[in-house]
């Protein structure tokens, strides 16, 4: 440290094959290469210039060859490490490589001919999932490939806000501060930050992303054979491993990737095992993985929302609208009996569907502080199948006035007046 300054720089040599772990304190850090190369999950940083990283951001800096990194500011930890997966994380890329050139090589119009890796990473919570995918993706990207990524897990949300499972083509590596970009993603609203509050639909939902991503590949041989990159939860027992095997079958999954757990992988590859077009492959988890708990991933999920609409650095501004009730039609899916227990046959149970869309009082159902998505719906009952064009975050619900405020990422009319309510809410601190 610089007496007086108020700069704290410090350089760290890397070996071969090593990286430099960091936690961000409160405080933004910047960080730079000086000397040789590294990448930060598979996104190679350019050399000498300057990134500033967000508060609390986890990750490490990894080199190939050796480099010299320097950083300006105070960590929450810093230290180096050279035992890490990155090799075999590696390996597994060349091999994906290799079936993308395959696939490329014997494209045709027929839908039969072989298709580029689908590619499914399991796992248990904090195993490193989403950095792996990372990786995958911006190495596919960096060899010129526009591998599909995949988002399930609904209670981080890569892509877009959490409750939400989307999609989007990766034309180059991921920014290592931005992550994935949003402008071309397809989007469904589950709405709930687990799939337990109504597996149904999430399963209903999965499928259709599924359905379209299939369309697309059928006319894009490029994205075709790059194939898919699927991130998901990390609920592996009970109905979550179930929602597994669905997701693997939905997508027609060729490699499932297990992280960190033994039991996990034994009991995938032997229900798979019937299944000769998909390898099943264990691969060790990075002691890197920081673990989040509860408190520290709710914190990131209102993060998430928070950026949305406002940027990573604050630096966009949403726009306030306020709309009449009579303008917007809100709605939500599932829960609550389909009739009541009178309107029914005498010794029937007023069951409900998990899939039933229900038109949503705005004037008696608390939306202050709900997050509701833009559907591209025309009709209620496309809800379910239909993704949506982005999100709002109710500010004001005035019953007397029968006008309901709300923040949306861009100006002007919601490109719908069909709203769609979950059970997310987002309570701002600014
Ligand atoms: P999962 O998706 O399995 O829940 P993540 O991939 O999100 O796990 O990893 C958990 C956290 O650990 C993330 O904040 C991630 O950035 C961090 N992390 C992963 N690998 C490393 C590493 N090698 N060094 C430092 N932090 C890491």
């Amino acid at each position: 440290a610089v007496p007086g300054g108020s700069s704290n720089l410090k350089q760290v040599k890397l070996d071969r094959e090593s990286e430099l772990r960091i936690e961000v304190s409160d405080e933004p850090l910047r960080l730079r290469v000086v000397n040789g190369t590294a990448e930060i999950f598979g996104a190679e940083l350019p050399p000498e210039i300057w990134r500033t990283f967000p508060p609390r951001l986890k990750f490490a800096v990894f080199t190939w060859y050796g480099a010299t990194i320097e950083m300006d500011g105070v960590t929450e930890t810093d230290y180096t490490a050279d035992e890490t997966p990155m090799v075999s994380y590696v390996n597994v890329h060349a091999i994906l490589d290799a079936r993308r050139r395959f696939a490329k090589a014997s494209t045709s119009n027929d839908s039969e001919s072989p298709q580029g890796p689908r590619v499914i990473v399991v796992g248990p919570t904090d195993s490193g999932k989403s950095t792996l995918t990372k990786m995958l993706i911006s190495w596919a990207a960096k060899q010129g490939w526009k591998p599909t990524f995949v988002d399930l897990d609904v209670g981080q949300g890569s892509i877009t806000i959490p409750g939400s499972i989307a999609a989007t083509p990766i034309e180059m590596p991921l920014d290592p501060v931005e992550g994935f970009p949003l402008d071309m993603a397809l989007v469904y609203y589950y709405g709930h930050t687990t799939p337990a509050n109504n597996v149904e639909l999430y399963k209903t939902m999965v499928k259709e992303l599924a359905q379209v991503l299939e369309r697309q590949f059928l006319g894009n041989p490029e994205s075709r054979a790059a194939g898919m990159v699927i991130n998901t939860m990390g609920w592996i027992d009970g109905i979550g491993y179930e929602l597994l095997l669905h997701a693997i079958e939905t997508f027609n999954a060729s490699v499932v990737l297990v992280l960190g757990q033994e039991k996990l992988f034994s009991m995938l590859k032997d229900v798979l095992k019937s299944k000769s077009n998909v390898d099943v492959v264990k691969l060790h988890k990075s002691g890197g993985v920081v673990a989040r708990n509860r408190d520290y991933r709710k914190v990131a999920r209102s993060s998430r929302i928070q950026e949305y609409f406002y940027g990573l650095s604050k630096e966009l501004s949403p726009y306030a609208n306020t709309s009449s009730f009579s303008d917007v039609q809100v709605f939500r899916i599932g829960g609550g009996p389909q009739a009541p227990r009178s309107a029914l046959p005498i010794g029937s149970d007023p069951v409900s569907n998990p899939l039933r869309v229900t038109p949503v009082n705005i004037e008696e159902r608390d939306l202050l502080h709900s997050i509701l998505a833009v559907s591209y719906a025309e009709e209620p009952d496309q809800i379910v199948s239909s993704n949506v064009s982005g999100f709002v975050y109710v500010t004001e619900v005035d019953v007397l006035r029968k006008k309901i405020t709300y923040l949306a990422p861009s100006p002007g009319a919601l490109p719908s007046k069909i709203l769609v309510a979950g059970s997310l809410t987002w309570l701002e601190s600014h």
